[in-house]
């Protein structure tokens, strides 16, 4: 909800990688192959071919350095010769050899260019594109009103995407709210204008957008000039080093740049509209909000939400009072937030309509620690703190307590939900090496915000922020309280009345206003808002001197205050409750983001008994997986199909989800139709008595009683069994088909 800087697959990260190197890269090829044989966006599968490509590549940079010096170096030549007045013959003859030498540095920059990106180029889209076709073809997601050609940004989760979505967000809401006793709310996504307003979205939860003079299409500003500066330092490997330092000085600054400054860049590299190459108009900020209005009249002006906490924010007083007037406390909600992005692009991660689902504790500003904190602070994993980020180091493995207690982390409680979070994700099967938590630079944060971390997931589209944790201090709900009059505040009774010294400030309104007439008001209101530092200082001149010069910002100038006109002083008094803005901490999940990096890091592909062809298969742990267990009869057999139907209803009655297949297709067929929707365990039946329970990732297959195999299955995805447990405590049993790599024969033997 960061709005000011609203770059959620932020453009430092991109900056950042180029400019440090990724310790991660190797953890996710390696771990992938462990599963997979198509290596998740390595350059090859085999290493003797990257090392030749990278040889030559590396020899091709050499030669093409020693042209440019010698093209270098014939120009000085050229220019020498003019300027010593040298023959025409001679002067010629030196410029053709120049012209020679800069013909070959260009063909050779142009063979370097290739062959880098046939040597990388491709592969994350490759694999992306391999995720994406099994993904599709398999409803886990379908592009929304697909028959009328769609609308960009908008997807419908088909059967088994819905399927994994209400498991993450159920576990959600195990993990967060359960633990917690959060208290959960469920607000309307129509939302009036006025506390739009409030929070400052109508006025800030913008994007610069330019748009194509001829064609009238839109883009983001910042993402063009990103995206020119990334190909140049990617692509360009004859790029001068002044220039490549520009380019990454600019990608690490962009969040900064005012529309004006923007405009110039894009100017001043000759950016054009990337589809027709026509010119772009300024840029000009765009409000990402989809206006509508409540009612008939069209006079109640309103917005979709563009998120879900505005909804707990404004019910604050209530959910105190229904929390016994207790501070902490966190409220929840799981909901639709609406962006109308300008253009979106990388599939399901940059949407116009998604989920979220978010939290926001609060807390007593001057007590955040927590209570639970120690159950998270020994994990450790990675991080990227800001003074890291800054010097271009790597990012690497902390312990959260450590790094609370340093400092790094502002404080326990936004340290307890990083750990909280880490956990979360791991457990529904994001792979811990290629996530982290990123500190947000000063210039990313709100300048209300005390401290910011975004868990981010490295996916084939580079580390993408999927969850934003934000110690947003008193911000939201001062705003509320201002611009509604209802007191958003806490209060804390003492057991003991405090004295406490405040401070008093009392202007003499008759003494300025016989001086500043007109500006009354703003020297009372300035003088009412002073600090006690400054308060102190302006007492000491008055007593020292009578009068002090005092700068009045609404005026934009200094006056000069006398005696007369204000008392500063101390006074003890006795408190008996101290009133605040509790401050909040706020985790923000995107659900659908989640959901397509968890795709991504379950995806893995591996060859049929046959070698003929490639299977897919999704690695979800059961927690998340769309449907638990398959059964089959192994061949169609009356006897079979009924002993299939008893053990689905003791499936049923364990509550586990579970889907019969008693097509005549080959077992091995029917394995890999579900390990490609992830389905965990396929319960096979051939004999009237007993079955055989197969494990997705292994294959291995063990023999269990038709009697128990439901307790069985529901044991081993409700976690309290593990499939290791499951090998111990049962027989092994060879696979079936020839895609398994067992006999047929065997079957018979047994039934
Ligand atoms: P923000 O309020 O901008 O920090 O966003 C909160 C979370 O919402 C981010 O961490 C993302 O996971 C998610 N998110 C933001 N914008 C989009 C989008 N256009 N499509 C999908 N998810 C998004």
């Amino acid at each position: 909800m960061n709005f000011p800087f609203r770059f959620s697959i932020s453009l430092f990260q991109t900056a950042s990688r180029l400019f440090a190197p990724n310790p991660s890269t190797h953890f996710s090829i390696a771990h992938a192959c462990n599963f997979t044989t198509k290596p998740y966006f390595s350059t090859s599968t085999n290493p003797s071919r990257i090392a030749m490509a990278e040889t030559s590549i590396d020899s091709l940079k050499g030669t093409l350095a020693q042209k440019r010096a010698s093209a270098e170096a014939q120009g000085q030549a050229v220019r020498a010769l003019k300027a010593s007045g040298a023959s025409p013959s001679e002067v010629e003859s030196a410029v053709n050899s120049l012209k020679a030498l800069k013909v070959e540095v260009e063909a050779l920059s142009k063979e370097l260019n290739s062959r880098v990106s046939e040597n990388g180029g491709g592969n994350r889209d490759d694999f992306r594109q391999g995720v994406v076709n099994a993904l599709e073809r398999r409803l886990f997601y379908i592009p929304s009103f697909k028959i009328y050609r769609g609308v960009a940004g908008l997807y419908d989760y088909g059967p088994p995407g819905c399927a994994v979505k209400s498991n993450v967000l159920a576990f959600w809401r195990e993990h967060f709210v359960l633990e917690e006793n959060m208290l959960e709310v469920d607000c309307p996504c129509v939302t009036p204008e006025v506390v739009l307003k409030a929070s400052g979205h109508v006025d800030k939860f913008t994007d610069l957008m330019v748009k194509d003079e001829k064609t009238g299409t839109c883009y983001r500003a910042d993402h063009l000039l990103k995206d020119f500066c990334k190909d140049k330092l990617e692509k360009d490997l004859t790029l001068p080093e002044e220039k490549a330092m520009e380019y990454k000085r600019v990608m690490a600054t962009l969040d900064d740049l005012s529309g004006k400054e923007l405009g110039s860049k894009l100017k001043e590299y000759g950016i054009v509209a990337p589809d027709t190459k026509n010119p772009l108009s300024d840029p000009y900020p765009f409000n990402l909000m989809f206006a509508t209005s409540i009612g008939p009249s069209g006079l109640s002006p309103g917005y979709m939400r563009p998120e879900t906490a505005q909804g707990i924010f404004v019910n604050f007083k209530d959910l105190y009072y229904y929390n016994g007037n207790k501070l902490p406390f966190a409220a929840a909600q799981i909901g639709q937030a609406f962006r109308n992005e300008i253009s979106p692009r990388q599939g399901l991660l940059r949407v116009r309509e998604f989920t979220l689902a978010e939290i926001e504790h609060f807390v007593d500003p001057d007590d955040k620690s927590h209570p639970k904190f120690k159950d998270v602070s020994n994990l450790e994993f990675f991080m990227y703190p800001r003074d890291e980020q800054k010097e271009a180091k790597p990012f690497k493995k902390l312990q959260l307590g450590d790094a609370v207690k340093k400092g790094n982390i502002n404080n326990e409680t936004l340290g307890y939900f990083i750990g909280r979070t880490y956990l979360f994700l791991t457990s529904l099967g994001i792979d811990k090496e290629r996530l982290r938590f990123r500190q947000h630079m000063a210039n990313e944060m709100a300048h209300y915000a005390a401290d910011c971390w975004d868990a981010e997931i490295e996916s084939s589209y580079g580390w993408i922020e999927c969850v934003g944790i934000a110690d947003r201090s008193a911000y939201d709900l001062r705003a509320h309280t201002e611009k509604s009059g209802v007191q958003l505040v806490a209060q804390e009774k003492f057991a003991e009345p405090r004295e406490v010294e405040k401070l008093v400030i009392t202007p003499s309104k008759k003494e300025v206003g016989l001086v500043f007439k007109g500006n009354q008001k703003k020297v009372i209101e300035a003088l009412e808002a002073m600090k006690e530092a400054k308060a102190m200082e302006v007492r000491a001149n008055l007593e020292a001197k009578g009068e002090v010069e005092f700068f009045v910002c609404t005026l934009g100038q200094s006056v000069t205050l006398t005696k007369n006109m204000v008392s500063i002083s101390k006074e003890k008094k006795k408190e008996h409750q101290k009133v605040f803005i509790p401050s909040v901490i706020e985790p923000s999940f995107g659900i659908g983001r989640i959901i397509y990096c968890l795709f991504e890091h379950s995806f893995y592909t591996r060859p049929s008994k046959a070698g003929d062809e490639q299977c897919n298969v999704f690695r979800f742990p059961p927690l998340v997986a769309p449907i638990k267990c398959t059964v089959f009869p192994l061949i169609q057999k009356s006897e079979y199909e009924e002993v299939a139907k008893l053990i689905s209803k003791a499936l049923t009655r364990a509550r586990i989800s579970h889907k019969i297949d008693i097509t005549g297709t080959s077992i091995g067929k029917r394995y890999a139709r579900t390990d490609e929707l992830g389905v965990p365990f396929a319960i096979t039946v051939d004999s009237s008595n007993s079955v055989t329970v197969r494990e997705r990732d292994s294959k291995d297959q063990v023999r269990v009683s038709v009697d128990e195999v439901a307790s069985v299955v529901k044991d081993v995805t409700d976690g309290d069994s593990t499939w290791t447990d499951i090998l111990s405590r049962y027989p092994l049993h060879s696979s079936y088909s020839s895609d398994e790599g067992v006999l047929i024969g065997d079957i018979h033997s047994k039934s």
